[in-house]
């Protein structure tokens, strides 16, 4: 245990107050697409685009929300720190950076190069 600096209380505390910040922000953005509907569509395409926005930025927040609520998970088992890929511990200074890190960065970037591959074969 010696050699895991990482303080997962502290981490816990981040993460929680993330979460709710996050959820918050969800809520405020949810709020004004519910307004965002009553604008009829005559006003033209900005309003349009603005909601369009909005809706990516609700998805990215819900996505931020799943992976805070994953690294929660992981420190309610003692399983926070360790590469959910390779089993390894994921460097301390890239958890402090990322608390919602689950993957070492070596496991991180090879997703990311399968992903973009896939994604540029559409
Ligand atoms: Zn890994």
């Amino acid at each position: 245990m010696e050699q895991r600096r990482i303080d997962v209380q502290r981490i816990r505390d981040g993460l929680l107050a993330e979460k709710e910040r996050t959820q918050a922000e969800i809520e405020r953005l949810r709020e004004g697409l519910v307004y965002d509907l009553e604008i009829s569509p005559e006003e033209g395409d900005p309003e349009v685009w603005e909601r369009e926005k909005t809706i990516a930025l609700v998805r990215n927040m819900e996505y931020k929300l799943q992976e805070i609520e994953r690294a929660l998970r992981l420190t309610e088992r003692g399983d926070y720190g360790l590469c959910e890929r390779c089993g390894q511990a994921i460097d301390p200074a890239r958890l402090d950076a990322m608390p919602t890190a689950t993957l070492c960065l070596k496991c991180k970037q090879e997703l990311e190069r399968m992903s973009s591959r896939i994604s540029r074969e559409k």
